[in-house]
C-alpha cells in the first residue's frame, strides 16, 4: 500500500449519484486510489482547489453546467480529463474531442467502468515509457508531443532522423518512436531500416506517420519493421488507440520474456538465459583480453532443511541465499540458479585475488545469516563453492565444469568453503 502523501487521487464528477457512487467503488476496489465525488461544477471547483488528481472523470451535463464548461474549467486548471457522457451524437462528441482531454467514454453500461479502470491502469503505466517524437514539421511536434503528454508519457522531440539516432544512442530506454516519412537528410523509412539494426521489435516500437497516399509507403514501413501506421491527417482518438495498443503489446512480449529467461522462485536468470546472455560477453572478451570468475555454488545439506523444516522454509532459504549473491555482486555480474539448490555466478572484470575475496565474504555472510522459519526457530545454512578463472582457450562449458570439479573439492574437503583452482 502506497501511503496517503503519494497515493494518487481521482475526482469522479457525476450528477447521478448512484451512478457516482457506483463508479467511485469500482475504481477504488479496482484500484489503490483514493476517489472523490463531486455532483456539480461548483463542488468541484472545491475539490479542484484542494487536491492535486491523477485523472478527473467528467459528466458534461450538469444542473449548475449543461454544457460541458466543467470540462473547460478543469482543462484550464491543468488537469487531465476523460469525459464521461451519455450523448452519442457524433458532432458533439467531435466537439469534445477538439478539447484537451484524454478520452472520451459513454458512461451506465458495466463494461464502460471496466473500460475506465483499463484505461486509468494504462496511463499509469505510461508513465513509465519514454516516446522519441521525429517530425520536421514544429507544428506536428508539438501536437503529438501535446497529446502524448496528456496521456502521461515522457516526450522527446528531434526535427529529422539523424537526430533521432543520436538521440536513441543518448537514452537507450526510449520504448517507442514514432516518425514521419518525409523529412530532409533521412526519411522515416531509412529511419526505420537503422533503428531495426540495432533495435529487435522486442525491444522498441516504431509506429510511422504519413500523409502519402501511396499504399506502397505503408507496406514498406510495416516490412522495415515499423509496429503499425498511421495515416495523417489522424483523428486524435486513433492516434491515442494506436500508440496505446503498441506500448501495450510491448509491454506483453516483455513480460513474457521476462518469465521466459528467469526463475520464478528468486527471480535471477535461468540456466538458459544464462548461456544466452553470456554469448556476447564472451565475444568481447576474446578481443579485450579481459579476465573473468565462474563460480559454482551449492547449499549444504539442503536435504535436511527441507525434511526437517518443510518445503516452503527450504524455499525461504533459497530464496535468501539469491538476495545475499545479488547484493554480494555488481550489477554487470551474472547471477543465475542452474536449478535446485544450485548457482552460478559470473564475476567480471576482475582477478583471481579480488574474486576469491568476494567468494570468501559471500560464503561468510550466508554463515552468518539466520533465517526466520517461523514457530521461533531459526536456522543457519552455509554453502560451497568452486571456482575457476576463464580460460583464453575455453568456452564457457569447460570452465563451469572446472568450477563444478571445485565446488566437489569443497564438498569432500567439509563443506562450507571456497575452493578456488590455482
Ligand atoms: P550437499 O551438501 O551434498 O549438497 O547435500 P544436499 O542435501 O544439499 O544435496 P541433495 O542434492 O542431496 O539435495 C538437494 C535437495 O534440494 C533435494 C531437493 O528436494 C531439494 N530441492 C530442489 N529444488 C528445490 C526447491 O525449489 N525448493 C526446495 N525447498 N527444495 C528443493
Ligand atoms: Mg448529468
Ligand atoms: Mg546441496
Amino acid at each position: 500500500m502506497q501511503n496517503e502523501e503519494t497515493r494518487q487521487r481521482i475526482l469522479v464528477v457525476e450528477d447521478n449519484k448512484t451512478l457516482a457512487k457506483l463508479i467511485a467503488k469500482k475504481i477504488e476496489n479496482a484500484l489503490d486510489m483514493d476517489v472523490d465525488v463531486a455532483f456539480s461544477l461548483a463542488e468541484t471547483k472545491l475539490f479542484l482547489a484542494r487536491y492535486k488528481y491523477f485523472i478527473t472523470l467528467l459528466d458534461i451535463n450538469l444542473p449548475d453546467a449543461p454544457d460541458g464548461e466543467v470540462v473547460d474549467y478543469a482543462i484550464s486548471k491543468k488537469n487531465h480529463v476523460i469525459v464521461l457522457s451519455a450523448n452519442i451524437d457524433k458532432d458533439f462528441r467531435k466537439k469534445m474531442l477538439q478539447k484537451s482531454i484524454i478520452d472520451y467514454v459513454n458512461k451506465g453500461g458495466t463494461g464502460d467502468i471496466d473500460y475506465i479502470i483499463h484505461t486509468i491502469k494504462r496511463l499509469q503505466k505510461n508513465k513509465n515509457h519514454k516516446v522519441l517524437v521525429v517530425d520536421d514539421a514544429m507544428m506536428f511536434r508539438k501536437q503529438m508531443q501535446g497529446i502524448l503528454e496528456n496521456l502521461f508519457f515522457e516526450v522527446i522531440t528531434v526535427a529529422h532522423g539523424e537526430e533521432a539516432l543520436g538521440m536513441l544512442q543518448a537514452k537507450p530506454d526510449i520504448s517507442l518512436v514514432l516518425t514521419d516519412y518525409n523529412m530532409p537528410v533521412m526519411d522515416g523509412l531509412e529511419l526505420t531500416y537503422e533503428i531495426r539494426k540495432t533495435y529487435s521489435k522486442d525491444e522498441l516500437s516504431i509506429l510511422a506517420l504519413s500523409g502519402n497516399d501511396d499504399e506502397e509507403v505503408t507496406a514498406l514501413f510495416l516490412k522495415h519493421g515499423a509496429n503499425d501506421y498511421i495515416k495523417k491527417p489522424f483523428s486524435k482518438e486513433e492516434f491515442s488507440v494506436r500508440v496505446n495498443n503498441t506500448i501495450e503489446a510491448l509491454e506483453n512480449i516483455q513480460t513474457i520474456m521476462h518469465y521466459a529467461n528467469r526463475d520464478y522462485l528468486t527471480g535471477l536468470y535461468n540456466r538458459r538465459y544464462f548461456f544466452e546472455s553470456m554469448q556476447e560477453y564472451i565475444e568481447d572478451v576474446k578481443e579485450s583480453g579481459e579476465k573473468f570468475a565462474v563460480a559454482m555454488l551449492d547449499i549444504d545439506h539442503f536435504k535436511q532443511v527441507n525434511d526437517t523444516y518443510g518445503h516452503d522454509i527450504g524455499d525461504k532459504v533459497i530464496i535468501t541465499l539469491a538476495d545475499i549473491l545479488r547484493s554480494s555482486t555488481n550489477p554487470q555480474d551474472v547471477v543465475a540458479r542452474f536449478g535446485g539448490e544450485e548457482f552460478c555466478v559470473v564475476l567480471k572484470n576482475i582477478n583471481r585475488y579480488s574474486a576469491l575475496d568476494i567468494l570468501e565474504r559471500i560464503r561468510q555472510t550466508v554463515e552468518s545469516y539466520t533465517v526466520d522459519a517461523g514457530k521461533g526457530q531459526f536456522i543457519n545454512f552455509t554453502i560451497s563453492i568452486g571456482a575457476v578463472i576463464h580460460k583464453e582457450e575455453n568456452d564457457l562449458e569447460e570452465s563451469i565444469n572446472e568450477a563444478d570439479m571445485c565446488l566437489y573439492k569443497a564438498k569432500n574437503g567439509g563443506r562450507n568453503q571456497v575452493v578456488f583452482e590455482s
